[in-house]
Order: C-alpha cells, then structure tokens, then sequence
C-alpha cells in the first residue's frame, strides 16, 4: 500500500548524512567518550566535537557558542526558559498567548499555581498575535513574554522583531519557542531581538531528544537550573552530554545552512500546488495564513464531512488533525477554536506539512486521495 508522509510539523526523517556522522560517535571505534573526561585523549576528543558542533548550531541562529545550552528537546528548553527565569523573583506577571505549545501553556500554568499572574492573548481573525497586543498587556511587573515563532498546528509567524521592540524600554525578557521554525526559517537571534530561544533537531531533519536554549549573553538574563547535578552548560543543565545527539543536530543544521533557500522554494512550490488542488474541491477553509505562515505548513478545514471520519479515511496519507501532541485526545484543537472557527471546523482541521523528502507526485496523490474520500463522505 502506498503511503505518503506528510507529517513534517511533527518530526521529520533523519537525514542520511546525520545519522552517519551519529553512528562515528557511539561505538568503541567512534567518538565515544564522556565529552566531560578532562583525563585522557578520548574525553578530549568527545570535547571538541560537542564544541564544534555548538559553534555550527550557533551559527544556525546567528549566536554565539557561549550562548547555546544543550538540552533534551524544545519542550525541557520551554521549562528551563520560564521556570529559569522565574525562579528569580517571588511574584510577577508573564505574556504569553492562548495558540502556544503545551510545553509553554503547561509551564506557564504551572508558574500561575506558584503565584504569578498570567495573560494569554487571543490570535485576530487571522491568527496572528501582535506587538501592540503586547504593549498593552505589559506590566510594571512583568517579568518575561513568550511567544513562539511559528505555530505548529497551522504555520503562522509572529511578528517576533515588533514584540521585542515594544520590550526595548522595560526589564521583561523575552523568549521565542523557535522549535517549528528553525531550520524552516532564515533565523537569526539578534535580527529578532530575542533574549531566549528555544530550539530542537528533530524538526529538522536531526535526532529525537535534542534541543538547545538560545540563552543571550547579558547580566540581566539570567537563568537559574532545574536539572541539578554536575554543573554541566556553565550550570544551567547538568548532564553528561549525549554527544552522537550533538553531533547529529549539528549535521542537520549545516545541512540546512548549505541548502535553506532551495529548500524553502521547494517546500513553499509542493505546498501552494497543494492548496491548489484543495481549493477546487470546494467548500474548504484555509487555517493557515496566506502570507505570513511558514514554507510547509497547509491546514485546512473541509465542511460537510465529520473530521475524524475524513482523517481515518484518508488512512494513505500520514497527516494530523490537531497537532500530534494531543493527538490522544479527541477534543477539537484550541488553536482553531482560538482563531474563531466553530466546533465543527475546529474539529474538521487538517494539517499538511511537506518537507525535504515531499516529491510532486506524492502531492499528486495525496489530492487524488482527499477527492475521492471527499465526494464519498460528501
Ligand atoms: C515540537 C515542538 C515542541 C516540542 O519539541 P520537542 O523537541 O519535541 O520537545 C515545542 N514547541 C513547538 C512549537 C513544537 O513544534
């Protein structure tokens, strides 16, 4: 049976050339050593490549070295973000907005049971947060915003830059879960304005269970551990590093470097002749904004068909309703009912990412396949 991935947002396939480079770093041959061992050539050497690969993962983002602290993923960068940072004050208010991550919603109304105060702002009709939603959400309190680049469930991107200008005169930090943008996106820390960003490879053509937390280097952002141990990551994470995880999502972001503008001219062609053949089909909505959405993301809400009997329908194509994470419960997804759209079409939400991998004929076939279950459940 055919079958066609279009399921980027949620993780995509490792590169061939990320996981030959891992498989150097695992065995007795490889590059094996604890990158912590100061005693012998073979710490050394597992040193130096989880140094060189912090060098290129910066440079992914326009940082420095000195500012990448590796962690398991995007969701533990989140929580070492806002709990960090929070950690240094007893009271005060955070920004976020009502379409993040759970890893940020979760975090965030964990910090509100510890007593901080908590704004959620609501996306306009287009799904967009903006910078004067900040403005006038800021607090002489205040202590950190978060707000993601782009939004996993429909591909939307905050205006990032504005939010940071708004926060250029007040002491509130500001932290981007950049998860589902980077490697997708040009992404450069400073061009934004962010203080913390939160990063991971498995977006991206890297392994699981590898991220970073951009942290810039300044006195005022300072970031208190949650993972105690041996004072790894200048002790903002301790941890013996995984340094096959490091070298991989190293690879994968030099694999991104060399190629980003071909790859986002490939994926932003394969998604619009996407949208092309849905459209025709009628009485479809397109989630995504039209402009301001990144390259690979199409989701899309088709009226008159339950959702859940379209998506198990449509069993050839690998797709989800709702992003992945709550894909065990049944509920429509918070994102497109926060964007104004009734139960039904909340409900009836598909998501279409593409990728590096995504071929023309698998677009092909996937709109053959959503006409023909369509006009049957029609
Ligand atoms: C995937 C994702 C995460 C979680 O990242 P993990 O590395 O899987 O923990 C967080 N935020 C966004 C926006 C994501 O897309």
């Amino acid at each position: 049976m055919k079958l066609v991935y279009l399921d980027y947002a949620a993780t995509t396939p490792v590169a061939v050339e990320v996981a030959e480079t891992m498989a150097q770093h695992l065995t007795l041959e490889g590059n094996f050593a604890n990158p912590a061992s100061r005693s012998h050539r073979f710490g050394w050497q597992a040193e130096e490549a989880v140094e060189s690969a912090r060098i290129t993962v910066a440079k992914l983002i326009g940082a420095s070295n000195r500012e990448i602290v590796w962690t398991s993923g995007a969701t533990e960068s989140n929580n070492l973000a806002i709990k960090g940072v929070l950690e240094g004050f007893q009271f005060g208010h955070i920004i976020t907005s009502s379409i993040e991550h759970k890893a940020i919603l979760d975090t965030c109304a964990y910090q509100q049971s510890k007593g901080f105060d908590v704004t959620y702002l609501e996306p306009d009709k287009d799904g967009l947060i903006s910078a004067p939603q900040v403005k006038q959400a800021l607090r002489p309190d205040t202590r950190l915003v978060t707000l993601m680049l782009v939004n996993n469930e429909i591909g939307n991107v905050t205006d990032i830059q504005s939010v940071a200008k708004v926060l250029a005169s007040h002491d509130a930090l500001l932290h981007c879960d950049a998860a589902q943008g980077t490697g997708k996106l040009a992404i450069d820390v400073a061009e934004l304005g962010v203080d913390l960003m939160s990063i991971c490879a498995h977006k991206m053509y890297g392994p699981k269970g590898i991220g970073a937390l951009y942290v810039r280097k300044a006195p005022e952002v300072v970031v208190h551990q949650q993972i105690h141990g041996g004072g790894h990551e200048r002790g903002m994470r301790s941890g013996t590093l995984a340094t096959h995880q490091i070298v991989g999502f190293a690879k994968a972001a030099e694999l991104v470097m060399n190629n980003l503008a071909a790859e986002i001219e490939h994926n932003t062609k394969l998604r619009d002749k996407l949208w092309q053949g849905l459209e025709v089909l009628g009485g479809v909505q397109r989630n995504s904004h039209p402009t301001q959405c990144s390259p690979n993301h199409l989701n899309v809400s088709f009226s008159g068909v339950d959702g859940e009997i379209l998506l198990a329908s449509l069993a050839q194509l690998a797709i989800s309703s709702g992003s992945a994470c709550n894909s065990a419960s049944v509920a429509p997804s918070y994102v497109l009912k926060a964007l104004g759209l009734a139960d039904e079409l909340a409900h009836a939400g598909i998501r279409f990412s593409v990728g590096r991998y995504t071929t023309e004929s698998d677009i092909d076939f996937t709109i053959s396949e959503v006409t023909r279950v369509l006009s049957a459940l029609r």
